[in-house]
Formats: structure tokens, sequence, C-alpha cells
């Protein structure tokens, strides 16, 4: 059965993914850098729960956290109290966000050094995935929702990966994830030739996406850069969506 293909159409982002890219590389080597230093330890302080999500991120320790935001924050010349920035945390699990776009996405690196501590600690225990097929996008150990599989060579099984934690899980091969369907002539895959190895798998009957990597053309190092290289291949999708699929359903 050969799958319903479609084009997408970026639009190119002059250069602003490059200056992204220089800053998240530099933050990214300080973030590897701590966790060469200081996993061992704090590995040591994590528990997970019996059943997923095994540590969710709002239960990791506040002060890993810290410790790596206020590297991340050294290292781009700001300087801020620990409790300043423990107030920040307190904000943001209370979902107030009072950060700036800067100090957001070196929050947001740091929760993910410390969720992939998490990830890794969920790995070496084995711990299985959720068996709820309606919890199946959700990722087991830190409860975020992933928009993001892969299909892993030689055989194209799929997984999803988790791009705050790093954890992956298999998932099955054909159909929807998010509501299950597994008529395949409802699935469309959506692709852009600038982006090989990538496609957009949209429902046509709940109207879901997920982007899908094809790791038997794709070889790729690190998920949570490839995933927000190619957001405009998930604006493309919503727009797609908006065109072809909200307006027929509304015709209805
Ligand atoms: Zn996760
Ligand atoms: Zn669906």
């Amino acid at each position: 059965m050969v799958a319903k293909k479609g084009k997408l159409i970026t639009t190119e982002g002059d250069g602003i993914l490059e200056q992204t890219f220089q800053k998240y590389r530099l933050l990214k080597q300080e973030v590897d850098k701590w966790q060469q230093e200081r996993k061992t330890y704090w590995l040591n302080t994590l528990n997970l729960a019996d059943n997923p999500p095994y540590l969710p991120i709002l239960d990791l320790p506040s002060e890993a956290i810290i410790e790596l935001w206020q590297r991340l924050n050294t290292l781009a010349k700001v300087e801020i109290s620990d409790s300043e920035l423990r107030i920040m945390w307190e904000k943001f699990i209370k979902s107030e966000n009072v950060m700036d776009a800067d100090m957001s996405t070196r929050f947001q690196m740091a929760l993910n050094g410390v969720a992939h501590i998490a990830g890794e600690m969920a790995y070496q225990k084995g711990v299985p995935a959720s068996d709820d097929p309606q919890g199946i996008t959700f990722c087991p150990v830190c409860g975020e929702a992933s928009t993001l599989a892969v299909l892993t060579p030689p055989t194209g099984k799929r997984i999803m990966h988790c791009t705050m934690c790093d954890f992956e899980w298999s998932v099955k091969r054909v159909g929807c994830l998010y509501c299950g369907s597994e008529d395949s002539k409802q699935q469309i895959f959506l692709k852009d030739e600038t982006f090989p190895g990538i496609e957009m798998a949209v429902c046509q009957i709940c109207g879901q996406y997920f982007k899908e990597i094809d790791g038997r053309e794709l070889t790729v190092r690190d998920y949570l850069w490839e995933d927000l290289r190619t957001l405009p291949l998930n604006y493309a999708t919503e727009l797609w969506l908006t065109e072809h699929w909200k307006k027929s359903n509304q015709i209805h």
C-alpha cells in the first residue's frame, strides 16, 4: 500500500536560523559540560515513580535546575541571584511566565539538561512505556507531549522521541498516534524537498499531526535542535490544515 503524499511549501528565514543556532550551540556546550561534571551527583538524588510519568519535569530537583541555569546566565554575562531564579521557577510552576525571551531560552535549556539525566536514568532502569494507547504521544518519563516520531534503521520501526528528556519509546507503525485511526487512507504525509528525510504525518480524521524523521535517510545527533531547525515544517503544516482540512470540515 502506497502512503498518500503531499507537498509543503516553507518560507526562508533570512539568517535568523543561523544566529539562533550559534546561540543554541554555545548554551548546549555549557549544558554538556555541566552534565559531565554533575550528572553522577544529581543521578543519586533522583527517584522514579512506579508508574508513568516516572519523573515529571515539575518534580525535578529545583536546585539542579537553578545550578545549571545559573551557569548559562554566567555564560551570557547576566547577573542574577539564585533566590530570584527560585522565584521565577515557582512562577513557572504556577504557569506565570515572567521571563524575557533570552532568560526563557536559558531556563528551557537548563530544564532540558536536568530532564536528560532523568531520561537516562529511566533508560538504565528499563522502565516500560505507558500501555494506554490514548497517552502514547506523552513521554512516559517527563510527561511532556511529543510530536516527533523516528523511523529507526534498519527496518523502519517507529519510535517516539521526547525532546525534553531524550527518552524514546516504541509506537505502532501505521495510523494516527493521536486518535488511534488505523485507516491509512486518512493519513497524509507532507514533505518539503528542502528538508530531506522528514515528513509531516497528518491525520485527516482528527486534524492532528506529528513530525516523522526517517533515521534511515537522515542521521540526527541532537533531536531538540533538529525539531527547532525544522519548525518551518510545522508552520507550513498548520497552514496546510487551515487550507485543506479545516475548510472541508466546516462544509460538512
Ligand atoms: Zn520526556
Ligand atoms: Zn487522528
